[in-house]
């Protein structure tokens, strides 16, 4: 790291953000070079839900130095090949978007290009009997990535299902190990220095004070630091993304564990059902002027496959951003930082992706205006993709006659969404301007899922006798179906960590 000035870095809030930055800095910097301090209110307490993620959360868990196999068994963690969302599209309906790709491009062309030429002369097969995720996930298996391009299992990916609180305290062991201090405690102002404007100390309760050069704001919805104390605005984007309650409940797992989180659209919303170890998780996400809070539990609870282990727990939220997650010397990173909803399992993405670029982007005072204003376009870009992506799925419905379903499919929807639809529409084409997080895949695989029927593709494709084609993807679909069948059940590779397979992996 380049000289820097800021040597007291403080976190405020000891949630899933608090937790994940404390150990992430604290493998990133020595704590010679940097003292890292956690406040965290018991009285307050945390969230407490966010069970699945997607597959960037292996890099970030190898920056910590966390082995996969402990890191699992400490959170009852399960592994996830993907969300298969019922119900969306229409009553009856359902589609997968699996983590990985369907297969590598062939002769400068996306592999699904090839499928829609062979699609549009009449092939019967679905892109999904190409992808080795989703076709491991049907058959409740699993396996790791490999390495090697010639086999179909280069093509996959993968991420966890995990126990929120334990992964917190998980981390927490981590960082405490490497020096992190913790202070029990509420903080009950926050002071500010009188000529820059900048965060000085904050101000316990307990009567306590803390002080700092730089501090993270993990305080959750409520901002403190970055909204009561520094007056960052809350761009509210449920315009876009209605749910602003939810109601969660674990139950019994009733059945072996799937590799995958599956999200069922309900009148008001969606419900999720997350099958870890030691329980399922399950919740509603709702629209609380469409539907009331007794009522919505009541689907929830009628909608359980084992029975519930505690009482519902209700939240509520507003979809959006914080307008600049960094100012002064103030990083916000959580939900602080703003919620899009958790469809796609993107929030715990966002603390990853945050830390990342803000150790990239390190401070080297106090007030810092480049690397802070770099950052915030960095992180408002991230984030206009993956909202575009999320209300894609609630806009491109045909549940017609649902107030719900109806008013987000005739909502207007950003310019940016607006084009993504009409190319793919049009040409098949699904690689998009800034595609950071969502690529190709994930776009092409909700696209297809939500019925966008492309009418042309990619004219690279005419290059090669259909014929030929067709026997290639013939092959192919027989060597998959094979390589599937010779994976071991998802359970397997939980039971016994120690018996995880090393070989083959990347
Ligand atoms: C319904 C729902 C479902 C979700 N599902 C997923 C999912 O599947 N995947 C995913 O990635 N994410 C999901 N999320 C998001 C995920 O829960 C959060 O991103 C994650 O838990 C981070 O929360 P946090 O640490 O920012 O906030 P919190 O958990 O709220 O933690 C805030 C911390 O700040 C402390 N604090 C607050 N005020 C003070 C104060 N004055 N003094 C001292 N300490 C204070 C609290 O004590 C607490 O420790 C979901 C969220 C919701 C609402």
């Amino acid at each position: 790291m380049s000289a820097s000035t800021i040597t007291r870095l403080v976190i405020v809030g000891g949630g899933t953000a608090g937790w994940m930055a404390a150990a992430f800095l604290s493998s990133l910097f020595p704590a010679r070079q940097l003292t890292l301090t956690v406040v965290e209110s018991a009285e307050i307490g945390i969230v407490g839900v966010g069970e699945a993620t997607i597959p960037p959360i292996q890099v970030f868990n190898k920056a910590v130095g966390i082995d996969e196999a402990e890191f699992l068994r400490a959170t009852e963690g399960t592994y996830k090949l993907g969300i298969e969302f019922v119900d969306w599209l229409r009553p009856g309906h359902r589609y997968m978007h699996p983590f990985g790709q369907p297969g590598q491009p062939i002769n400068g062309a996306s592999f699904h290009a090839w499928w829609l030429r062979l699609k549009a002369e009449g092939y019967p097969h679905p892109l999904s009997d190409f992808w080795l995720s989703e076709v491991l996930a049907r058959k409740n298996r699993f396996d790791f990535p490999s390495s090697d391009p010639r086999t179909p299992k280069s093509t996959l990916s993968y991420a966890y299902h995990f126990d929120a609180g334990l992964y917190g305290q998980f981390l927490r062991r981590i960082a405490e190990s490497r020096g992190v201090r913790r202070i029990e405690a509420t903080v009950g102002a926050v002071a500010l220095d009188g000529t820059d404007g900048t965060v000085s100390h904050l101000d316990l309760t307990d009567g306590r004070r803390v002080e700092g050069d730089f501090f993270i704001d993990c305080t959750g919805f409520r901002g403190l630091l970055i909204g009561d104390a520094l007056g960052r605005e809350y761009e509210d984007w449920s315009h876009y993304l209605p749910a602003n309650r939810a109601v969660a409940v674990p139950s019994e797992r009733v059945a072996p564990p799937v590799p995958y989180t599956t999200a069922t659209a309900r009148t008001a919303g969606w419900q999720w059902r997350i099958n870890l170890r030691h329980r399922t998780g399950n919740g509603y996400v709702y629209v609380d002027d469409l539907i009331s809070d007794d009522e919505a539990a009541g689907t929830l609870l009628a909608n359980l496959d084992g029975a519930p282990l505690a009482d519902p727990r209700f939240l509520r939220f507003t979809t959006g951003r914080r307008r600049q997650a960094r100012h002064k010397n103030v990083l916000a990173v959580g939900l602080s930082s703003g919620f899009l909803e958790p469809l796609e399992s993107t929030s715990i993405h966002f603390i990853q992706h945050a830390l990342m670029k803000f150790a990239a982007t390190f401070p080297l005072a106090k007030d810092d205006p480049v690397s802070t204003g770099i950052y915030n376009r960095i992180m408002a870009e991230e984030l206009e993709q993956v909202r575009d992506f999320l209300i894609f799925h609630y806009h491109a419905n045909d549940r017609v006659g649902e107030p719900l379903w109806d008013r987000v499919r005739t909502m207007p929807i950003p310019d940016s969404l607006a084009e993504k639809m009409a190319l793919f529409r049009a040409r098949g084409f699904a690689i998009f301007p800034n595609q950071t997080l969502f690529q190709e895949p994930n776009w092409l695989a909700v696209l297809l899922g939500q019925g966008v029927e492309p009418r042309g593709y990619d004219p690279l494709t005419d290059v090669a006798p259909l014929q030929e084609v067709r026997s290639g993807f013939d092959a192919m679909r027989r060597t998959i179906q094979q390589v599937a069948e010779g994976c071991r059940p998802h359970e397997a590779f939980l039971g016994d960590a120690s018996a995880t397979p090393l070989r083959g992996r990347a």
